[in-house]
């Protein structure tokens, strides 16, 4: 028999794993990316609040956002996203 719990943290694991980490969703291809995204020496993006970051957020010009969800922006357009992993899936 199929352990739930452990079925659900194999899947978030493998939907964690895709992303890309390109940072596209965070406003790295506008060149105003979020304060709170770090680029790493191997040219990928992590997010510094992950566990803590949806809500109001600001980017390095000042602007204001709003953190969402992937799955809450996945029908949507924002720059770079026709190159999101999600969307390819
Ligand atoms: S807070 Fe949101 S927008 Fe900012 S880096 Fe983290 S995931 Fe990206
Ligand atoms: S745009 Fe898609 S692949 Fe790139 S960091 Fe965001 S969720 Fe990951």
């Amino acid at each position: 028999m199929i352990n739930y719990d452990k079925y659900q943290e194999e899947k978030f694991k493998k939907w964690e794993d895709a992303c890309k980490c390109c940072g596209a969703c965070c406003g790295t291809v506008d060149g105003d990316p979020c304060l709170h995204l770090i680029k790493q020496n191997n040219g990928k993006h992590f997010c510094e609040i992950y566990n803590a970051r949806l809500g109001m957020r600001k980017t390095r010009s000042g602007k204001i956002f709003r953190c969402v969800e992937i799955r809450d922006i996945i029908n949507k357009h924002w720059p770079g996203s026709n190159n999101c992993v999600y969307k390819i899936f």
